[in-house]
């Protein structure tokens, strides 16, 4: 079979390999859409590892299911998770799953940009779903981004009304001020370097967006009738942005760092800015829960969450590499899939 090997972010090569082989309890998904994560081209995140075949958003169809496989049959159509927790763990019971040891461990085989991958039989018990039929294998894709999402703002329990500043509109912000806004939130204002994104960000559902140079306070206060974000999202990597987010959190609030900075990236401040009075809450959500994939599928139902109409480019596996380059330069693209 054919898969997109990644040396680094602007070494991606077509290769041929062996397809997997299915064991006992596993399954072999054909691979019909992938989409690019904006982490997937976080070159010193994913660097360490290469070569390597990226992709996690995957939907595809059962062609293979192994012995003692009672859930799915050939022909289903599926998402799968590549990172499973184990359930059982004090991290797992205290909902914590992304800490699990066992959610690091596991993975698919090879990844996502493939005609096919393996998923081990602990993936098949616990990370995989039925696509409802009213969704496309590329609105499945979905389930990954938005399970995160959903995620997050479980954590931040975000409540009808509060306002919401979201820095970083690339698809995770994207998503954040969609999801947002179904879920009721009151004024929404995005933050981005990019005219692409900040138009995006209001056509779903920010009520205004703004480039950096500008003051997020002063729109927040026009916006609000003088109060700052009750939630602030931070969706990019960038240092600025991490130590800003603290600034623009109403008292009472909270800050959800939701985006992978470099490793050196640090933010200070003084603890008086979230303490007493301040009373603010700093937060991080990382990655989905089985739970969250499938609360994405079942929300992605609704005809209003317009997931679809963020995927800017449809590419074959041949163009991989074409992909990861718009993802990395993110002037015009949103959501890139792969259709392998
Ligand atoms: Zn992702
Ligand atoms: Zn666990």
């Amino acid at each position: 079979m054919r898969v997109a090997m990644y040396y680094n972010n602007s070494d991606i090569r077509i290769q041929e390999m062996s397809r997997p082989v299915c064991g006992p309890g596993e399954m072999i998904m054909r691979v019909e859409a992938s989409g690019i994560c904006g982490s997937d081209v976080m070159e010193w995140y994913r660097i360490k590892k290469a070569p390597l075949v990226l992709g996690h958003e995957v939907a595809g169809d059962v062609v293979e299911a192994g012995e003692g496989v009672e859930n799915f049959k050939i022909g289903d159509r599926i998402v799968a998770a590549h990172h499973v927790p184990c359930n059982t763990c004090s991290y797992c019971l205290t909902g914590h799953h992304t800490a699990c040891e066992t959610l690091r461990r596991t993975n698919f085989d090879p990844g996502g940009f493939a005609e096919y991958v393996r998923l081990p039989a602990i993936n098949v018990d616990r990370g995989v779903f039925v696509i409802p039929d009213d969704i496309s294998y590329e609105q499945a894709t979905f389930h990954e981004p938005l399970g995160c999402v959903l995620r997050a703002l479980r954590i931040a329990r975000l409540q009808p009304g509060q306002n919401v500043l979201v820095i970083g509109s690339g698809i995770a912000g994207l998503l954040m001020i969609h999801a947002a806004r179904k879920r009721g939130a009151g004024r929404i204002l995005a933050i981005d370097p990019v005219p692409f994104r900040l138009d995006m960000a209001k056509q779903f559902g920010a009520d205004e967006a703004i480039p950096p140079e500008e003051d997020p306070n002063a729109i927040l206060r026009r916006l609000t009738e003088g109060r700052l974000a009750d939630l602030v999202v931070v969706c990019t990597g960038a240092e600025m942005a991490q130590n800003r987010a603290l600034e623009s959190a109403e008292r009472g609030g909270k800050i959800l760092f939701f985006a992978l900075p470099d490793p050196e990236v640090q933010i200070s401040f003084s603890v008086t800015d979230v303490f007493g009075r301040n009373d603010r809450t700093l937060t991080t959500s990382y990655g989905a829960s089985p739970y969250d994939s499938w609360a994405a599928l079942e929300l992605m139902r609704s005809p209003s969450l317009r997931v679809k109409d963020m995927i800017t480019h449809r590419l074959p596996l041949s163009d991989t590499a074409k992909g990861f380059r718009l993802v990395e330069r993110a002037q015009d693209s949103m959501k890139v899939i792969i259709e392998p």
